[in-house]
């Protein structure tokens, strides 16, 4: 456990205050006495994956920030694994094609834990990880833990039904039988694609804003002329302009202004609201 702790050391954009106290918990039961003991005292309690899809704030944070970074448990079984919310997704994705399984060769490229990659329904190339999931062990807000199998779980883009209303403790992946060859090779591509077009050599938290249907929100963000453009230590990416890098000094002030400098125009110009993908926690 950590007092004052730094958050911009658990995000990767680099960004935030001071945490009153961090606490990595090394069990599933661990992280669930916490959070009833926090529920009892009403002492607030945030949870953080690998803070690859999170905004925190220049204040700081109260109460008990947990990251699940330490939750890193793994059992394979046949062409199904059983895996702790704080393994890292990309991580995952290469072991599970180095054994020749087929189905998160999207992931390679995903920064995320396997917990935030349930809850954000994670995704890339046209695949998501609501189509490998056989079931979750979740936490709820009562302190009660409960198994979901899939067919209880509700997915869309960037939504899974478990968002805001628990805390993924475990969950079991299946995988199709596939050429090992071809798996490691598709993964190597998407990454190649991804140092292409996304500028993973500054700290950033991936896309800004959800795609609106049927558009891009980088599209719609270079032609009202904010890419390149900078608050602060935030800039919009040049590289893409669905991405806010931080140049070195960046504040969570900054980037707020960018994203909303951008909402604005993009709603002034064609009458869309970009929704944002990045996640703000505030107390
Ligand atoms: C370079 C880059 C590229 C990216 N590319 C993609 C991409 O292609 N596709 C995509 O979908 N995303 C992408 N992302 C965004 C991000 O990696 C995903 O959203 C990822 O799933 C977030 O996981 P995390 O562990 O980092 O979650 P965090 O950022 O730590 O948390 C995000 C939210 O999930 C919650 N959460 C975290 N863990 C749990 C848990 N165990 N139970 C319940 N809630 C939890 C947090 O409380 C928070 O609300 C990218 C990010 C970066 C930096």
């Amino acid at each position: 456990m950590e007092k004052n702790y730094p958050l911009h050391l658990l995000n990767t954009w680099r960004i935030g205050g001071p945490a009153e106290t961090v606490y990595w918990p090394e069990t599933t039961k661990d992280l669930a006495i916490v959070w009833q003991r926090a529920l009892k005292a009403e002492i607030p309690v945030w949870l953080i994956g690998r803070g690859s899809n999170l905004l925190l704030p220049d204040e700081g944070l109260p109460g008990i920030v947990l990251v699940t970074s330490s939750l890193r448990a793994i059992q394979w079984g046949d062409h199904t694994v059983q895996v702790e919310a704080g393994y890292m997704l990309a991580r995952l994705a290469q072991e599970a094609g180095e054994r020749g399984w087929s189905g998160l060769e999207f992931a390679r490229g995903i920064p995320g834990s396997v917990g935030g990659a349930i809850v954000m329904n994670a995704g890339a190339h046209g695949s998501e990880v609501a189509s490998q999931i056989m079931s979750v062990t979740a936490l709820w807000a009562d302190g009660t833990v409960k198994k979901l199998e899939r067919a209880e779980l509700e997915f869309a883009y960037r939504f899974c039904s478990l968002r805001g209303q628990a805390w993924v403790l475990e969950v079991q992946f299946n995988f199709s039988p596939g050429d090992r060859k071809q798996i490691l090779s598709q993964m190597t591509e998407n990454l190649t694609k991804r140092k292409a077009n996304q500028p993973l050599e500054k700290p950033n938290a991936g896309s800004i804003f959800r795609n609106p249907p049927g558009d891009s929100a980088g599209r719609l963000i270079e032609a009202v002329g904010w890419k390149g453009r900078s608050v602060g230590g935030a800039q919009v990416s040049d590289k893409h302009a669905n991405f806010i890098v931080n140049t070195g000094n960046a504040k969570s002030r900054d980037v707020l202004a960018l994203m909303d400098a951008i909402q604005e125009a993009v709603q002034l110009k064609f009458g869309v609201t970009l929704q944002p993908e990045v996640e703000y926690l505030q107390k």
